[in-house]
């Protein structure tokens, strides 16, 4: 890409033809508030908070989908840009609840940050708000639509990060909301309960069920793991309270996803505090799973493989290992088998 100069807040920069104001304006370090924007969906300038001014341009325009060009002049913080940007959250805030000291994103919410940033602490625009009934008819997501700013990023990462287009804009207007087709369920739809539209939504309108109630964002502490479903490695951040996991969240570096999850990385770790859980191991005693130690399960296996062997040879015994082991468990266990039991019988899931 060819190496361009502009000048941004009087300041010359370089960056490269194709980048968007947004684009330049962060590798440079000047700050532009964003909302609907997001780094992986495509930029969509809905939201007209990123409005910069141009010189030459009758209009302010948006940072985030302007692409930048030889000498071009850009005030980001101007008088007229910032009264602009005041102008557009009041807007926002005229149909919101603001009831941010019960909310479920209060401190993790960016049309909070935006209050904050600009100094908005109410609207001058008192009207209509609308009062759609929370849904929370589904086990993952719930949906409260009085919080949906319509910054179309769910839209936007269900169709291009998980391909399915659950969702969509539906009416016009004042009526325009987020829903299915024929505004049904998502548990009708087909939503794949992915939970990208909950991790990428700026607001409370979107929150997992399961973190309802369990902590305020401050009090999480976050630990990077792979998921431990399949082989395919994903990468999450858990949200942990008390020792406890509270929520998964992407890792958006993360080399095999991308921040992306199906739903079991996402919503499928309640197992991990189930008191059903087994945390020992058990042996079978009269017909019945008795508890015992690790030392007792293990000796009792060494014997029984070892009876079974001088009995019937080793190729009486087949090992089976399990996707959700890591590469070196599974290297392990197939050495195991063929080194010390002695045979080739090793099948692994992965490959049915
Ligand atoms: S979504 Fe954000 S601004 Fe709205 S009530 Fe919740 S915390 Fe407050
Ligand atoms: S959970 Fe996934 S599939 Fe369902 S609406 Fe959200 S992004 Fe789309
Ligand atoms: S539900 Fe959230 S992500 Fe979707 S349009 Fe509303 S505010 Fe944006």
């Amino acid at each position: 890409m060819a190496e361009i100069t502009l000048t941004i807040d009087g300041k010359k920069v370089k960056g490269e033809q194709g980048d968007t104001i947004l684009e330049v304006c962060q590798k440079n370090g000047v700050h532009i508030p964003t909302l609907c924007y997001h780094p992986a969906l495509p930029p969509e300038g809905i939201c007209r908070v990123c409005l910069v001014e141009v010189t030459g341009q009758r209009l302010l325009q948006p940072s985030c989908t302007f692409k930048v060009s030889e000498g071009m002049e850009v005030k980001t913080h101007s008088p007229n840009v910032v009264e602009a940007r005041r102008f557009v959250v009041e807007l926002i805030l005229s149909d919101h609840p603001l009831d941010c000291m019960t909310c479920e994103m209060n401190g993790h919410c960016e049309l909070q940050d935006l209050c904050y940033e600009l100094g908005i602490k109410e609207t001058r625009f008192p009207g209509v708000r609308h009062a759609y009934p929370i849904d929370d008819s589904n086990p993952f997501i719930e949906r409260d639509y009085n919080k949906c700013v319509l910054c179309r990023r769910c839209v936007r990462a269900c169709e291009y990060m998980n391909g399915v287009e659950a969702i969509g804009i539906l009416w016009r207007g004042f009526e325009t909301k987020i829903g299915t087709a024929f505004d049904i369920g998502l548990q009708d739809s087909p939503c794949e309960f992915c939970g990208m539209c909950v991790e990428v939504c700026p607001t409370g309108a979107l929150t997992p069920i399961e973190r309802k109630g369990q902590g305020r964002e401050w009090e999480f502490r976050h630990v990077q793991t792979i998921c431990p479903y399949c082989g395919m490695g994903c990468q999450l951040d858990l949200n942990i309270k008390e020792n406890q996991i509270v929520q998964v969240q992407s890792v958006w570096d993360g080399p095999a996803n991308h921040g992306w999850t199906c739903v079991k990385g996402r919503f499928g770790f309640d197992f991990t505090h189930h008191p059903d859980r087994l945390t020992r191991p058990l042996i079978k005693k009269d017909g019945q799973f008795v508890e015992a130690t690790w030392d007792e399960a293990l000796d009792l296996v060494t014997s029984r493989l070892g009876e079974i062997k001088e009995k019937h040879s080793s190729d009486a015994i087949g090992v089976l290992s399990s996707a959700k082991c890591t590469n070196e468990e599974n290297y392990v266990v197939q050495k195991f088998a063929r080194a010390v039991i002695g045979t080739n019988n090793v099948d692994h899931c992965a490959r049915l």
